[in-house]
């Protein structure tokens, strides 16, 4: 094994052949539930929190699925954002729920860095379900995991990213993964939605969406985050659209075989037309969903195996 790591807190720590072992185990997890198979053993007798304090529907009914369907036992903590204060606050929570000695905790956090201040202060397994604009890891791999199955490999593709960059952990982790994972990567988003610096990430840098997608294999649309702006970064939703949704015309200057991505929830009609989206030739959004349950499978199944070796040479968790 060499995905060693105590938590998930981010894809910028991982090796690629750690984002390897995890993308193998969570392919064989998406055949084992296509055919009703899971083994419900694996993480049994373990329990699994998810504390979000930012809104989720796929992110957090996956996680539940992925442990139930490793038999875990999964609590579903209700954390409303705004009954929940920084700095001390996260702290004494992380505290209180050590004390119940949980085995998986999964938290999703509005604040970057929010996830990794509180698995410093925890000793079960800390996987990041999204903090703040910095990252998504599960996101980015379960992307990669599609992109291998849609594309049969993972290295030297035209993948674009496109939309609201800025504002996105979905696009940080995916820099990330396929940068070492050695493709080609474009961000295509308009001068007020594209962070500054970027360019450090070897990425290729696009403010018009017919040259950006000229010729790519991939094209990962993101949703734009109004909760995260506070006003002037887009003339109008209309105006975005034209110039930025994915529609049929500037879906046409990529390859023909080129897959269309979304993390969700899709602002249909706003950064992409509802028909390439429900376009079953096209649009791989679908499987995004289904590969998210098994990379989830897969990074609790690692991740309690790493800490079962922990405690074993040791007697306490490393
Ligand atoms: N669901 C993804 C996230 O939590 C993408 C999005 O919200 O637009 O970051």
């Amino acid at each position: 094994m060499t995905f060693r790591a105590r938590h998930l807190l981010g894809i910028e720590p991982l090796h690629p052949t750690e984002i390897t072992e995890l993308l193998d185990t969570a392919d064989r997890y998406a055949e084992l539930n296509r055919q009703g198979r899971a083994p419900r053993d694996v993480l049994a007798g373990l329990t699994q929190i998810n504390m979000f304090f930012e809104n989720s529907t796929r992110t957090q009914a996956s996680f539940e699925i992925a442990g139930k369907r490793l038999g875990a036992d999964v609590m579903n903590m209700a954390m409303q954002a705004s009954s929940v204060k920084k700095g001390e606050t996260l702290i004494d929570t992380a505290l209180t729920l050590n004390a119940m000695r949980p085995d998986l905790l999964v938290v999703r956090h509005p604040n970057s860095g929010a996830v990794d201040l509180l698995a410093q202060k925890v000793n079960c397994a800390v996987l990041n379900a999204g903090d703040g604009r910095h990252e998504h890891p599960t996101q980015a791999l379960l992307d990669g995991l599609t992109i291998r199955r849609a594309k049969g490999r993972l290295h030297r593709l035209s993948i674009a990213i496109c939309g609201d960059i800025a504002h996105s952990r979905v696009a940080r982790s995916n820099i990330m993964l396929l940068g070492k994972m050695e493709n080609r990567i474009r961000l295509i988003a308009p001068p007020t939605l594209m962070p500054s610096g970027v360019a450090e990430f070897g990425v290729e840098l696009f403010d018009d969406m017919e040259e950006g997608l000229r010729d790519v294999d991939v094209v990962m649309m993101l949703r734009l985050q109004k909760e995260r702006m506070d006003g002037g970064f887009i003339p109008s939703e209309r105006e975005y659209f034209h110039r930025y949704g994915l529609d049929a015309a500037k879906l046409s200057h990529a390859r023909p075989a080129a897959i269309v991505m979304h993390p969700g929830p899709m602002n249909r009609g706003v950064e992409i037309d509802g028909t390439i989206a429900d376009d079953i030739n096209r649009s791989v959004i679908q499987e995004q969903v289904e590969m998210g349950v098994a990379v989830r499978m897969a990074a609790m199944d690692l991740l309690a195996r790493n800490a079962r070796m922990g405690r074993d040479e040791t007697g306490v968790m490393a």
